[in-house]
Order: C-alpha cells, then sequence, then structure tokens
C-alpha cells in the first residue's frame, strides 16, 4: 500500500483541491482522508510526504497520434519512417507520454494498421511502458491524391457502402477498439479541404451499422458543419475540430452530449501560428488557414461548453512542429481560447478523460475504488495550468498503482 500524505488533492470533479490523503491499495485507491484529516493508516504503508504538492489523476490525450513521429525528443522532419523505426518510435512516443502525465491515450489514428494493437498488448501485459490505449488503426479517408496520409494509406480501400463495412470489418477483426473517418478533408493541406464532405450519406450509414455490429466505436475528422452532422446522425462518438458546426449543428451536439465527446484539437492550430519554419518551408497558407480555424475555435469552444458538450483536450501531436510530448499544452489553450477556468481545463483532461476511454465510473478521479492513476504536482494546477507542460514539474507519475516515475527518496517517509 502507499498512502499519499501531506497532499492536495485536485480530485477530477471540479471542486477546489483541499488537503488530506490518498491510500493506494494494489491498482485501486482504496480510501480518500478529506478537509485536512489524517486519519487513514499509515501502517503497512510506504508513505509519501507530498509536503503540499498536488495530487491529481492522470490525465486523457483525447486526440492521439503515437505513430506521428516527431517528439519532444526526436525531432522527425517528416511523416514516413522505415517499418522498424516507426514501430519502435511509436513505442517510444508511449512512455513520452506517459512520462509527461497523460495515463490515457484515445488514439485518433495510427500510421500502420495493428502497430497500435501491438503496443497496447505490450503496455497491458506490463513491462514496456505507455498510457491505456484505445487502439485504431490506420485512419481513412477515400482514394484521391491527398498528401495528409500519404504514409498511413490503407491498401485495399474502396468506395461504397460494402467498402466501408469491410474495412470497419478488418479494423475490428485486428483489435481497433476505434475507427476513425476524415468526415471532411483538412484545408490545412489542401485549401478548401475542410468544407469538403469525403463520404457519402449512404457510406457513413453503413459505417454506424457496421460499428454497432462490430462492436467498435467511430471517430470523425470533422471540420464542416454537414460532416458534423452526418457523424452525429450515424453514431460517431468522438468529432474532432467541429471548426464550422453552424447552429443546427451545436443543437445536435447538445442534443447526444451524454453520447459524444468533442475534441476541438487546438495544439496544432497554435503551433502552425506559432511555427518559425526554415525559408525553404511555405507555411503561408497553413498559418492562414490555422487563424481562421482559431478565431471561429475561440467562438464556438464557449458555446458549447455553455451548452454542456463535453470538450477534451487533445491536438495532433507529432507533428514536427508539434511534437509528441507536449500534448499538456492544449490545457493552457482551453483557458487561453476557450474561456475555460484552469479547473474546468484540469477536468476536461481527467473526469472526461476517464468518460472517453469509457472508464468513467472507474479512471480519471480521486474517489475510492478508482483505479490509482495519479500525477504528483510541484505547484498547483488549478492555480497555473503551464505547470503540467514541464515534466519536472511531475514530482510522480502512478499508473495502475505502479510508479512510473516514482517520488524522490526525500519525500518518501
Ligand atoms: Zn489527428
Amino acid at each position: 500500500m502507499i498512502l499519499f500524505d501531506n497532499t492536495r488533492i485536485f480530485d477530477g470533479s471540479g471542486a477546489p483541491p483541499f488537503l488530506g490523503q490518498v491510500l493506494v491499495d494494489q491498482n485501486r485507491i482504496a480510501a480518500v482522508a478529506r478537509d485536512g484529516e489524517t486519519t487513514l493508516s499509515r501502517a503497512d504503508a510506504r508513505v509519501v510526504d507530498a509536503r503540499g504538492a498536488t495530487l491529481m489523476p492522470g490525465m486523457t490525450e483525447a486526440h492521439a497520434h503515437l505513430s506521428w513521429p516527431s517528439s519532444v525528443e526526436r525531432f522527425v522532419p517528416g511523416m514516413e519512417l522505415p517499418p522498424e523505426d516507426l514501430l519502435l518510435n511509436t513505442a517510444r512516443n508511449a512512455r513520452i507520454l506517459l512520462d509527461h502525465g497523460f495515463t490515457s491515450a484515445y488514439s485518433a489514428g495510427a500510421l500502420g494498421k495493428t502497430i497500435e494493437m501491438s503496443l497496447k498488448a505490450q503496455i497491458d501485459g506490463g513491462g514496456m511502458p505507455g498510457p491505456r490505449l484505445i487502439p485504431s488503426s490506420i485512419e481513412r479517408e477515400p482514394p484521391n491524391e491527398s498528401i495528409y496520409l500519404a504514409s498511413g494509406k490503407v491498401a485495399d480501400h474502396g468506395t461504397g457502402p460494402e467498402a466501408i463495412r469491410e474495412f470497419i470489418k478488418e479494423c475490428a477483426a485486428s483489435g481497433a477498439k476505434v475507427v476513425k473517418f476524415l468526415l471532411s478533408g483538412e484545408s490545412a493541406l489542401k485549401p478548401g479541404a475542410s468544407l469538403q464532405l469525403l463520404y457519402t450519406e449512404e457510406e457513413i450509414r453503413a459505417a454506424g451499422i457496421q460499428a454497432r455490429e462490430s462492436n467498435v466505436w467511430l471517430t470523425g475528422h470533422a471540420h464542416a458543419a454537414e460532416a458534423i452532422k452526418m457523424g452525429i446522425r450515424h453514431g460517431f462518438r468522438v468529432l474532432y475540430h467541429c471548426t464550422y458546426a453552424d447552429d443546427e449543428a451545436i443543437d445536435m451536439l447538445a442534443e447526444r452530449k451524454a453520447d459524444i465527446f468533442v475534441a476541438p484539437t487546438l495544439g496544432i492550430v497554435q503551433a502552425t501560428l506559432d511555427a518559425k519554419p526554415p525559408p525553404h518551408i511555405d507555411m503561408s497558407h497553413m498559418k492562414a488557414d490555422a487563424a481562421m480555424v482559431l478565431e471561429r475555435q475561440r467562438t464556438l469552444g464557449p458555446i458549447l461548453k455553455s451548452r454542456g458538450v463535453r470538450l477534451l483536450p487533445g491536438g495532433d501531436y507529432g507533428f514536427p512542429f508539434n511534437p509528441n510530448g507536449r500534448n499538456a499544452r492544449d490545457l493552457e489553450l482551453f483557458v487561453r481560447h476557450l474561456g475555460f477556468t484552469p479547473t474546468e481545463a484540469l477536468v476536461a483532461a481527467t473526469r472526461l478523460g476517464g468518460e472517453i476511454m469509457g472508464m468513467g465510473e472507474e479512471l480519471g478521479r480521486i474517489e475510492a475504488g478508482f483505479l490509482a492513476d495519479l500525477l504528483l504536482v510541484e505547484g498547483d494546477p488549478t492555480e497555473d495550468i503551464t505547470l503540467l507542460q514541464n515534466a519536472g514539474n511531475l514530482l510522480a507519475i502512478m499508473k495502475d498503482g505502479k510508479f512510473h516515475k516514482p517520488p524522490a527518496a526525500t519525500v518518501l517517509a
């Protein structure tokens, strides 16, 4: 047993932090002492004296691309790697997310068909560090000339409802839990594409039917209002971006708020605006698009929040200018752009994170019976959300009751 003593607890509920103790037994939280009480038994427990540091639930990345190459540890100029390198790099990125406080990751697509299933099996089997993972296959777009997924295209993609159903069956058979479709395109890469639908209603209806039959979840890359609506009509569980949601799309999202999650995906947008590319790389078009997207999101975010739609941090990390490991910056962007308080951003990354993982009853909060995915943070992230961006402030990282990063010997009483 491990007892976190003398700690300020942010429990994920949204309530202000309180002083107390947390007892971990095996992989679960056994008890929480609140409001300064010190009633939990120290007997048989290894005691961590937190010295006022904040204990909070581990975070969830809602738009994870573990196989996208770049990370804070390794700059990769393009998106393509030889298969062996891709595989090892993906495993390394899994460890990097955990190092930066992300104990869960909801995949938004991989650059290989079964990489994430193998990775998940290795992580869950023990011995390989990484977050809890909802694995995905290659994200799917219809046959076209796009450069977006150049290294990740499925070889045998086709068009029409039957081809879609086959693709979903194949993903499910290989162990994917989530299948992602690009419902509309991406203007950052192809001007105007964000407003174009990439699938027909019949195709997406078929996707919805097959996903239910195959017991997988659907995720949509959806900027266009009609793409959002199509996704909602056919049971998509997660929608990314939602940039050009109109009033009808907003109403539909609000109506289905109990079943749907939205990740606005601000990380990549902010990174595009901030990027200072070398002279031979022209990002002017991407920057213009990002400025437009951000303006829309700054209007839309507060509306969706006020309507009770669950917005989660997660920001397409893995590009050279938006590397894996920088994921906690999305929380700051929620505060800076979407009208969230730091506490609300933390709730989105923790409690809502547990919910998007499909484990809301046992993950994402500090409460007796919940899984022990915990971060011990120097300082108070409800006061300063940017603290989480510095891995040095994470004094300890625990996943499933085991320390990935143990606290320094000095805090072990
Ligand atoms: Zn993405």
